[in-house]
């Protein structure tokens, strides 16, 4: 299978992993106990003799193994484990690998929640520095010898911002240090982290790969790369077997059956429907975003146009190095922030809410909503305006969407 490509690999996936009954989309189990005929092998799921045995739900069932198995495929990875949300998988992940008195170097212009989250791990004693990590040096700067984790996402949202990815991956190699890269926007079908050295991708998979709007889910994927032979914070316990899954183990361990954020495989079933288009929607979303980025850069109303594959992007050269295409991540600026809620209520096609990578396009006023709480000096240092506008460019007709921001502008 591996000659395939990508859309063939992932729409008979559930076929080549032997569905039961021949079936086509891997079922929704939804069974929260897993009985066996002999209790021996009962103790030896338990004690991890008998590998991909189950147990009980919250660790795991056949459907949300079977979406594991194509995250693990899609981001070229030796394992992942899923959580009811992105979030659910970007919290396991600190809490399960970080330890009072460890410090993280994450990019500034994280997602809100992310930043937020890192607040909170401040108050149980782990401390970040938040950087503009656009520049290695930025980050090199910033590492302390207690520093165990580099934080980044591909493209950042609103403004678009992107690492300096392989650098990054370089300096964390050379440090032993673990590097997580939020794919959440690009999706691995734009982008493999694991081809800039991350240790970890974190893949929420509410956005591009379930990608209608109807599911939450997120994943971490271990890409093999990092050897947590020589990371302090691994329990004995765990320290055992294939030790390129001891990092994995642990946040399984830990972050799921503990902590208890588990998908469901309802919810697992659906982003499995989902992943099956993603090549498609991917695609045209990109598509879509750039002609309307190019037009509203050239419309007199819009002072700037935040978009990777604009040729006057601050790191245009990275986006085409690094990504296939620009995805559906697209922010600009009105001229005069005066007419921001006039011309949002003027647009008739993009639903205003938040969210991402549904199948409508998606707009917002930023500086009033999502970087409300943030407040004017957050907002000042991030370089969010106030008159930028967020869009998430759905599966519209490229012309519809031009003639409603036409009208809307007027
Ligand atoms: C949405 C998002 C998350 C969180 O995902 P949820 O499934 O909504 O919890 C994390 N990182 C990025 C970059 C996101 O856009």
């Amino acid at each position: 299978m591996s000659d395939y490509g990508f859309t063939t690999r992932t729409v008979h996936a559930a076929q080549d992993a032997g569905a039961e009954h021949g079936a086509v989309h891997m079922p929704i189990h939804t069974s929260v106990q897993y009985g066996f005929q002999k209790v021996e092998d009962l103790i030896g799921v338990f004690q991890g003799r008998i590998k991909g045995g189950f147990n009980y739900a919250r660790q795991g069932t056949p459907t949300t193994a079977a979406l594991e198995a194509l995250i693990t495929r899609m981001e070229g990875g030796v394992g992942s484990v899923s959580f009811a949300t992105g979030m659910a998988a970007i919290t396991a992940t600190f809490l399960t690998l970080l330890r009072a008195g460890d410090h993280v170097v994450s990019s500034k212009f994280v997602f809100g929640n992310t930043n937020s989250l890192l607040g909170t791990l401040a108050d149980l004693g782990i401390q970040s520095t938040k950087v503009d990590t656009g520049s290695v040096a930025h980050v090199e700067a910033a590492l302390q010898p207690n520093t165990r984790l580099v934080f980044v996402e591909t493209i950042s949202n609103p403004g678009t911002r992107i690492p300096d990815l392989a650098a990054i991956g370089q300096l964390c190699r050379e440090r032993g240090i673990v590097y997580v890269v939020d794919n959440t926007v690009t999706s691995p079908y734009l982008f493999q982290p694991k081809s800039v050295g991350a240790s970890l991708v974190i893949n929420a998979l509410t956005k591009s790969i379930a990608g209608h709007g109807d599911a939450l889910g997120g994943t971490v994927t271990d890409t093999g790369l990092f050897d947590w032979q020589g990371y302090p914070n691994i329990f004995a316990s765990y320290r055992s077997g294939d030790a390129r899954q001891w990092g994995l183990t642990q946040i399984r361990k830990k972050g799921l059956r503990d902590m208890g954020g588990a998908l469901s495989s309802d919810h697992a079933h659906r982003i499995l429907v989902g992943a099956e288009t993603l090549e498609l929607r991917c695609d045209r979303t990109s598509a879509t975003a750039l002609a309307l980025a190019r037009w509203l850069q050239a419309h007199p109303a819009v002072a700037q146009v935040h978009y990777p594959m604009l040729e006057n992007h601050p790191q245009h050269a990275a986006a085409r190095r690094y990504f296939k295409s620009g995805s559906w991540l697209l922010s600009f600026e009105l001229a005069d922030p005066q007419r921001l809620v006039p011309v949002i209520d003027k647009l008739r096609l993009p639903v205003s809410a938040t969210g991402l990578a549904d199948t409508r396009s998606l707009i917002i006023p930023v500086a009033p909503t999502i970087f409300w709480e943030a407040g004017a000096a957050v907002r000042a240092d991030m370089g969010i305006a106030d008159g930028m506008i967020r869009l998430s460019v759905g599966l519209e007709d490229e012309r519809d969407l031009i003639a409603d921001f036409e009208q809307a502008l007027a």
